[in-house]
């Protein structure tokens, strides 16, 4: 987490006047059923994964709120979380970091910032890298924390289109410079065929199992909540009390 911030004072944003007390509250925030439309509309999926070896409760709740907002699935199998959880936006919570506690079951303790080489000098830092060069990528089967001499070693791979970088396990799509324009790639959506069996085909495991959801599955919670919103906003609490209330009320709801 630290590092996060350190990397974002070295860059050139412009976006408001901060104070660093308030550092968390600046931007307007859009609502989860906002975000989740909008990526609906983009042609996401909602899904709901399970597995075996129990999360804790905050690594589950983490993913869970990634989760309802729904991923962009393309065909190559890149599990695409909502902006807001990319790497650079500011994110409290990024996707693969989330993902990695979710379905690996470890802390994705990266000690980045903390050097160490071997007896090359190679950089051998903790780092996650995407095995499909998507930093974006929240796929459990993508994601792999490695030594970053390996992580580095993966760029300029798949010159041929095939991995020929030699890091195991092998990387899954050519590599792309962050400044390049890509293709927008192909998406797995609701009007695919056979989608359900294309999903199990793609993140079933023995450990680990997806369910869609229909699309349309928190509409109602949505309009409910929206309602609430407006009629609490009409009373006298400030926006933050109202908000804990909010989250409160949800976490009765959630527990019935
Ligand atoms: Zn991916
Ligand atoms: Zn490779």
């Amino acid at each position: 987490m630290k590092r996060r911030r350190k990397d974002e004072s070295n860059t050139s944003e412009s976006e408001s006047v901060e104070s660093p007390m308030k550092k968390q509250k600046q931007n307007p925030k859009r609502d989860e059923a906002t975000i989740r439309n909008e990526m609906l509309d983009r042609g996401a999926l909602l899904l709901k994964f399970s597995v075996t070896k129990k999360p804790s409760q905050k690594v589950k709740d983490d993913w869970r709120i990634i989760e309802r907002k729904g991923f962009l699935v393309t065909t190559l199998g890149c599990l695409i979380p909502a902006s807001t959880y990319f790497f650079k936006a500011r994110a409290k919570k990024v996707g693969y970091d989330c993902a990695y506690s979710f379905f690996i079951g470890e802390e994705p303790r990266r000690q980045e910032m903390k050097k160490s080489t071997n007896q090359f000098g190679w950089d051998t830092a903790d780092s996650m890298s995407h095995r499909c060069h998507r930093n974006q990528c929240a796929s459990f089967l993508h994601i792999v924390r490695e030594p970053r001499w390996k992580n580095w070693k993966r760029n300029y791979c798949g010159y041929d289109g095939r991995c020929d970088c030699g890091v195991e396990p092998s990387c899954v799509s050519r590599y792309y410079p962050d400044h390049f324009q890509r293709d927008e790639p192909s998406y797995l959506t609701y009007e695919t065929k056979g989608l359900k069996k294309k999903l199990d085909e793609m993140f079933g495991t023995e450990n680990i199992s997806v369910k869609l959801l229909p699309r349309d599955i928190y509409v109602n919670e949505d309009t409910k909540r929206a309602a609430r919103m407006k009629r609490i906003k009409g009373s006298s609490n400030t926006l933050k009390e109202t908000k804990k209330k909010l989250k409160r009320k949800e976490a009765k709801t959630e527990a019935k």
